[in-house]
């Protein structure tokens, strides 16, 4: 297992946001969470990342302790983030964003970074099409490619995408998970967080289902796209 979470518990004050999940994300793969609203999807990115403390439990990474490493330490070991909601920086042109995706490289001049950016711009051509546009003038599909082409300039061996589908028009929720999937071929293991869970479901090598802060359930991501109790909660009108 490349990352494992074991008996988490996450507090906002008295709220349990999370409560005593375990789950493993194996190396390789894409793991999926799926849930409704406030199912405490986005507060495991965070605590994964290290930017909400755990309050009980364990996080190891590579076979490392990091359950209070900071946020940086994390960076360097190889876990980045594409946040819900994007985080675009708006005043900063296309190229700046990635670049501070990039903030704790410290090879930003040579072969391997622009490698790295040109893999960016063949994942997301309209990226290479727009590198001198500031962030904040980019369409919400845009703005959602720039989150991920930032996240990836960190170079991580896991990378934790919130909610990459949400306010993307269909035909561009399709192109988004067509590119995380290839991202994953392309080496990158992947946990992806999303409230659309037929696509998640069909992209996903495991996945797990989240409940007010509990895992309820879990399987492949096949085994639980057949499963009649997901159907019925969470595989309605998705796309
Ligand atoms: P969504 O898809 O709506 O973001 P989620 O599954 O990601 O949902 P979380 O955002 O992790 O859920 O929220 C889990 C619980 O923690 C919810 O009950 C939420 O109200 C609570 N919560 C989240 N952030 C805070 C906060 N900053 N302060 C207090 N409570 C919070």
């Amino acid at each position: 297992m490349l990352l494992e979470v074991q008996g988490l518990c996450v507090n906002y004050g008295h709220i349990e946001a999370i409560r005593d999940i375990s789950f493993g994300v194996e190396q390789g793969e894409i793991t999926a969470l799926i849930g409704a609203n406030g199912a405490g999807k986005t507060t495991t990115l965070k605590t994964i990342s290290g930017l909400r403390k755990v309050r009980r439990g364990k996080i190891v990474f590579d076979g490392k302790d990091i359950t209070h490493a900071p946020t940086y330490e994390r960076v360097k070991m190889g876990i980045s983030q594409s946040p819900e909601g994007r985080g675009v920086f708006p005043g900063m042109t296309v190229r700046e964003n990635l670049d501070m995706g990039a903030y704790a490289r410290t090879d930003r001049k040579t072969a391997a970074y622009q490698q790295d950016l040109e893999r960016v711009f063949q994942l997301f051509p309209r990226l290479e099409e727009r590198v001198n546009q500031a962030g904040g003038t980019l369409s919400g599909g845009e703005q959602q490619m720039l989150a991920i082409g930032r996240a990836l300039m960190a170079r991580p061996r896991l990378v934790l995408l919130d909610e990459p589908s949400m306010g993307l028009a269909p035909r561009l929720i399709q192109q988004i998970f067509s590119i995380i999937t290839e991202i994953n071929d392309q080496g990158t293991t992947v946990l992806l967080v999303e409230q659309n869970a037929s696509q998640a479901l069909r992209r996903a090598h495991q996945a797990h289902v989240l409940e007010t802060g509990e895992i309820v359930r879990s399987g492949t991501g096949a085994e639980l796209s057949g499963d009649e109790s997901v159907k019925a909660a969470y595989l309605g009108g998705d796309l």
